[in-house]
């Protein structure tokens, strides 16, 4: 705080002494000018007086002057000395001077300031004959001058002295005073108190006012911004101790270290968790002190997170650590830059987690029923075959005739065998044997040991005659006996497939031999049977370009009425002509264009060119419609009734000149999609067929059920109906049926007239077969239609 102010320094001091400065300096100039003025003054009433005198001496001058009497002048003159004003008095006429009486001595020449008045002849006014003046008396005029001056002069002080009193008093109280006093308490302000200084009275609107609110201000101001800085510094301190505290008291295990791994600081948690060894001091340790078991892979994970671009990227793992005992334990790390070089870390104990895991994906990889691996446990145990690993036997065990006890016994019944085949398995296999079930009632066994085929013979041998005993399975409550049989395709490790999927596919090849064969037996995998997988293999790569290449085209087969044996319709049949192996038949690509997932953009070619030859044909007036054959795999996304109605539009082809056929299996497999699917076409006037019935389950509730046109009877009955007189009556019996639910039926395969005939008889509508026509190309087909009807006209037979 600053010192004491001395009076002298004061503000009162300083302008009192400029206000007397200024008072003495008005002082004296206005005496000076209040001296001139007042000695121009006292000489003007001395001239205004002589001129008085001379007035009324005048006349009485002028005829002394006339005459030239100087008696009379001095006479005159005499009596002017008498005024105590006068001083000297000349009269003269033109000729000489009559006289020159003074007060005192005379003095000679100084005229300058007298009083002069020229003096005019008593009988004409207008001419000049001498002159009078008078000499003023001046130290009467200066005395008088003098006495007006002092009088002035005391008058200018007390008045000045009075001014000077007041405006001091005034400034004393308005000003200084108030300066004063808000300076004192100024100096004495608490502020930080909230105390704040009074606006001195009545000096609200004044500077002073200005000025104490500008200093209320400001003070407040910097009262505020030191309390936030203070509240600032003391949350500072109280967050570091907070911080501390979490740091020190954490569970998870925090640490800050370089990109060598050097620590810069550690907390308890970090310490404990990393079990690393206990040292009073914490500077100069390492984060590999601890028993990591991949110390490189965290300090690469360190070094990851600081070359980060971005500078804050996260890096995190988990990484193992191995006490000294031994015991294990997994710490989720992860690595922050801190932008200095360093990193901040944190542990946390993820062991659970990661036992979890394991015990996760051993339950991924186990068969439940069995406890044997499953497949993903095969391919996991033996994912790293290497071209190292010690020869073995792949064996593919499939039990005959499994799903039909399945079927017949039910679930629990397959499940108990199955356990009980999985035990009789167990029992023959050698500790280094590896097995798993990879199917339903499929079982894989990697066999090592001697890899002879005469060794394996005999245990492969032995063990389908081990699982070929009979098996007591409570059925029901009830005890019963089960027999059934195992097959088995045998593959070697390295000779017949370099890894697991290969050998998988050979030892099933090998399996598929042996149960085409009757089962019951096991089999090597073949190079032949590979050579015919290859051949499957080169067929698909064709398949898949045929489409591209234009190489699939449709022929078309009549159907007939056979009530008149006119021309109905036709069924568009697909071929593939493939350019080294001929024709090839849609038995054989149809089932693979499915598996390949072809299916669904062959059958939409397959209507865009039915549509397209039935529009040209009726444009030619031939009234036809043409049922185009649709895959299971095609319901209902493959083909959806939108994109039908969409392609006859195209075509401009009324919704019945196509119909649809499906097969059983389409009803079978997703009812509820294959019904809205059916009733969505059957609604846009589109009719389905049921083809091959008879071959399948040949339900008679999927007829009731699905809104179905027409049942083709398949060929099979057909062929066989005039020798075996059961295909007759079933025939028969489809035929009535069909007729009762409002079904047409078309009978497929018709080769031979007596076909024909009994057909007829029956009653049956329509039918198709190589009797009327073989399949036909589409632009031929006109001339074969031609033919038919023509044939009817010539008398069908
Ligand atoms: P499907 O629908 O039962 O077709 C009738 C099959 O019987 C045709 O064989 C036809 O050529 C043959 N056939 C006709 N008349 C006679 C006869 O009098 N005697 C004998 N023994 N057979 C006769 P294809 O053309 O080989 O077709 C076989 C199967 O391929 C068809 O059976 C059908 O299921 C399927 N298929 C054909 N084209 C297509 C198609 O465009 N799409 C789909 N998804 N399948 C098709
Ligand atoms: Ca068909
Ligand atoms: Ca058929």
């Amino acid at each position: 705080m600053s010192e004491k102010v001395h009076w002298w320094h004061g503000i009162l001091a300083r302008s009192l002494m400029a206000v007397a400065g200024i008072a003495l300096l008005m002082g004296g100039v206005s005496s000076l000018l209040v001296n001139q003025v007042v000695g121009e003054r006292a000489h003007g009433q001395a001239v205004l007086k002589l001129g008085e005198l001379l007035d009324t001496v005048e006349s009485t001058v002028s005829i002394a002057a006339f005459v030239g009497d100087a008696q009379l002048a001095k006479e005159v003159a005499q009596g002017l000395l008498r005024n105590s004003e006068v001083m000297q008095v000349t009269i003269r006429s033109n000729e000489r001077e009559l006289v020159r009486a003074a007060r005192g001595p005379l003095r000679v020449g100084d005229d300058s300031r007298a009083v002069r008045r020229p003096l005019y002849s008593p009988f004409k006014a207008d001419e000049v004959i001498g002159e009078i003046s008078l000499a003023a008396e001046q130290t009467s005029i200066d005395a008088l001058v003098a006495k007006d001056v002092w009088f002035t002069g005391w008058l200018m002080a007390i008045q000045l002295a009075l001014v000077i009193a007041a405006a001091t008093a005034a400034m004393l109280f308005l000003v200084v005073r108030p300066i004063k006093e808000t300076s004192d308490r100024l100096h004495r302000l608490d502020a930080a108190s909230g105390e704040r200084l009074a606006v001195p009275e009545s000096h609200a609107k004044s500077e002073l006012g200005r000025l104490v609110g500008d200093i209320n201000n400001l003070t407040a101001r910097l009262v505020a911004t030191i309390g936030i800085e203070s509240a600032l510094l003391r949350q500072q301190v109280i967050d570091q101790r907070k911080y501390r505290d979490l740091f020190d008291k954490a569970a998870a295990g925090i640490f800050v270290a370089d990109r060598d791994g050097r620590l810069e600081s550690f907390n308890r948690a970090f310490a404990a968790l990393t079990w690393l060894p206990r040292r009073k001091e914490t500077t100069g340790r390492w984060l590999a002190e601890a028993g990591w078991q991949e110390p490189e892979r965290l300090l690469a994970l360190v070094r990851d997170a600081l070359a980060d671009p971005t500078g804050k990227a996260t890096r995190a793992d988990d990484f193992l650590l191995v006490g000294r005992r031994g015991d294990e334990r997994w710490l989720h790390v992860a690595a922050t830059p801190l932008g200095d070089g360093s990193v901040q870390g944190t542990l946390t104990d993820v062991t659970k987690r990661r036992n979890e895991e394991i015990s996760a994906r051993r339950l991924a990889t186990t068969d439940a029923l069995t406890g044997f691996a499953n497949r993903a446990g095969l391919q996991h145990t033996l994912a790293e075959i290497t071209p190292h690993t010690p020869p073995f036997a792949l064996v593919m065990l499939d039990l005959d005739g499994f799903k039909r006890i399945n079927d017949a016994m039910g679930f629990a019944v397959g499940d108990q065998l199955l356990i009980l085949v999985a035990g009789r398995i167990r029992k023959v296999l050698d500790a280094r044997d590896q097995v798993a079930r990879v199917g339903g009632d499929e079982f894989a066994l990697a066999l090592v040991g001697e890899q002879s085929r005469v060794a394996l013979d005999a245990r492969v041998g032995q063990l389908l005659r081990v699982l070929a005993e009979p098996y007591d399975v409570s059925v029901a409550g009830k005890h019963d006996q089960i027999d059934i049989a195992a097959s088995a395709g045998i593959a070697f490790f390295p000779a017949d497939g370099h890894d697991l999927q290969e050998l998988l596919r050979s030892a099933e090849l090998a399996l598929n031999s042996v149960q085409a064969a009757g089962g019951r037996n096991f089999g090597y995998f073949e190079p032949a049977q590979q050579v015919a997988v290859e051949h499957r293999h080169r067929i698909e790569d064709d398949l898949r370009h045929a489409l591209g290449a234009g190489e699939l085209h449709l022929v078309f087969q009549p159907i007939i009425d056979l009530s008149n044996g006119r021309l109905a319709g036709a069924e568009a049949l697909l071929r593939w002509s493939h350019p080294a192996r001929g024709v090839v038949m849609p038995d054989v690509f149809i089932p693979l264009a499915e598996e390949l997932g072809l299916i669904d953009e062959i059958g939409l070619m397959v209507l865009r060119e039915t549509c397209r030859h039935v529009a040209t044909w009726r444009n030619a007036g031939l009234d036809i419609y043409v049922s185009v054959n649709v895959s299971v795999r095609q319901i209902p996304d493959g083909l959806p009734p939108g994109a039908v109605v969409g392609l006859l539009e195209q075509y401009g082809l009324p919704s019945n000149a196509i119909a649809l056929e499906i097969t059983e299996g389409v009803l079978m497999n997703n009812v509820v999609a294959a019904q809205t699917w059916i009733e969505q076409l059957r609604a846009d006037g589109i009719r389905i067929y049921l083809d091959d019935f008879g071959t399948g389950y040949s339900s008679l509730s999927y007829l009731k059920r699905f809104p179905l046109d027409t049942v083709k009877i398949d060929k099979s009955f057909i062929r066989d109906m005039s020798a075996d007189n059961s295909d007759r009556t079933l025939v028969d019996a489809i035929v009535t049926m069909a007729g009762s639910l409002g079904l047409n039926v078309i009978a497929e395969g018709v080769e031979n007239t007596a076909q024909f005939d009994i057909l007829r008889q029956i009653g049956c509508g329509y039918g198709q077969g190589y009797l009327f026509s073989r399949p036909v190309k589409g632009e031929d087909f006109a001339q074969v239609a031609a033919h038919i009807n023509a044939a009817l006209v010539a008398g069908w037979r």
